[in-house]
């Protein structure tokens, strides 16, 4: 049958891909160790599951409103009160089917043909497919390694055309792990308020941070820049509630009520009893994200120092979110291999370790490893690494 055409050039997610060969050779019986994961490896929390089971038995089993009901709404307002300095109105929020979705249906709210949206790379996987099924055209600006995987405002300026429409910023990054600081963000800001471009700033790892960096929202820098600023957010990342599918947009009602429009015709709302458990997660005195954060910073300890310890790679040290996102060019070659992506399925044929290739990130001399893992996984899996780079000189 033939297929629609905005379907035929969609490529599967690379960080699935590698997951669902992890989890084959896996069931072949092999010791494989998958550093794939996109997911925290925590539980979510007891208090929110109770939440959840209260719901179900309280009858919130029934269609929602589209954008979500009011009172998670009005908590994610309160959120964005209590962690970042910012007053929306229920109306300006649109709780989605996660933050994927609420991507997906912002660009579908906001390109019409070859509209352009900037994509710093490294960048998510999904951007540019997501923007491409708008009928899109994604614009990448190659974030350097040097500048710690950040564009500057002169990059940004240089690739504005007529056709620019938005522009991601994603803080701290998936797959670099890296943040943009307020005055960076004050700057790139400006351009795009001179060339009047709207801002989609992805915050999803905002409580993945393992330094004394604070995260800045772009939309707290000024009321002008919140003005022309999409917040996505959610729950998936910060409480472990990858499963639930909930995340959210906040912004202009001029674009949430599209929004919410297009989400009464796709999916109708997110889950009900997914909205009581993200309420609970939000209207709640604990920091769910304590232990989490510091199991996360002491592994990303563990595997920088393992990681700098082999031939042929490098790395920065990046400080939120749980991946890391090593150059592996210099050891790929000298191993005999012609890309990064050759060098890592030999890699996982060989030494049964599953990493991602930096190329579905727009970055083929890198790699990316998720720490979402024990601390001896982490260890064993840099062990075979090493050995299979040494083996191979
Ligand atoms: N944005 C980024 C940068 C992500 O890494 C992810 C998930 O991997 C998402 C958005 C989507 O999150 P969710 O699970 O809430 O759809």
């Amino acid at each position: 049958m033939e297929l629609a055409n905005r379907v035929k050039s969609l490529t599967p997610s690379s960080t699935l891909a590698i997951t669902a060969k992890a989890k084959e050779l896996k069931s072949q019986g092999y010791d494989v160790i998958g550093l794939g994961a996109g997911e925290p490896d925590f539980n979510t929390p007891g208090y929110i599951l109770k939440a959840a089971e209260y719901a179900m038995l309280k009858g919130f089993t029934k269609y929602t409103p589209s954008g979500g009901i009011t009172e998670l709404k009005q908590a994610i307002a309160a959120k964005f009160s209590r962690d970042n300095g910012l007053t929306y109105s229920s109306e300006e929020i649109i709780v989605t089917t996660g933050a994927k979705h609420a991507l997906y249906s912002l660009f579908q709210v906001l390109l019409n043909k070859e509209d352009e949206v900037i994509v710093p790379a490294p960048y998510w996987v999904s951007y540019p497919e997501q923007i491409k099924l708008a009928e899109g055209k994604p614009i990448f600006i190659n974030a350097m390694e040097e500048n710690e995987f950040k564009i500057t405002p002169d990059q940004l300026e240089a690739a504005i055309t007529p056709k620019t429409k938005a522009v991601i910023i994603n803080s701290p990054s998936n797959p670099t792990g890296m943040m943009y600081n307020h005055e960076e963000l004050r700057k790139l800001g400006e351009i795009c308020l001179k060339h009047d471009v709207l801002i989609v700033s992805d915050e999803i790892y905002e409580k993945l941070i393992y330094t004394n960096d604070k995260h800045v929202s772009m939309a707290e820098i000024s009321d002008q820049l919140k003005d022309h600023t999409i917040i996505i957010n959610g729950v998936s990342k910060s409480h472990s509630m990858t499963g639930w599918r909930i995340g959210y947009a906040a912004g202009s009602t001029e674009i949430i009520q599209p929004m919410t429009n297009l989400a009464s015709h796709s999916t109708s709302n997110p889950t009900s009893i997914a909205q009581h458990a993200a309420l609970a997660a939000y209207n709640t005195d604990e920091d769910p994200n304590a232990d989490m954060r510091e199991i996360f910073s002491k592994r990303l300890e563990l595997l920088y120092e393992l990681l700098t310890d082999i031939p042929g790679i490098s790395l920065i040290k990046p400080k939120g979110a749980f991946y890391v996102f090593p150059n592996v060019w210099e050891a790929a070659t000298q191993n005999g291999f012609n890309t990064v992506d050759d060098w890592v399925e030999a890699l996982l044929e060989e030494e049964k370790v599953a990493l991602v290739p930096g190329s579905g990130f727009g970055s083929p001399s890198n790699v990316r490893l998720s720490y979402a893992v024990s601390a001896d996984s982490l260890k064993e899996a840099a062990k075979r690494i090493k050995r299979f780079v040494i083996n191979h000189q």
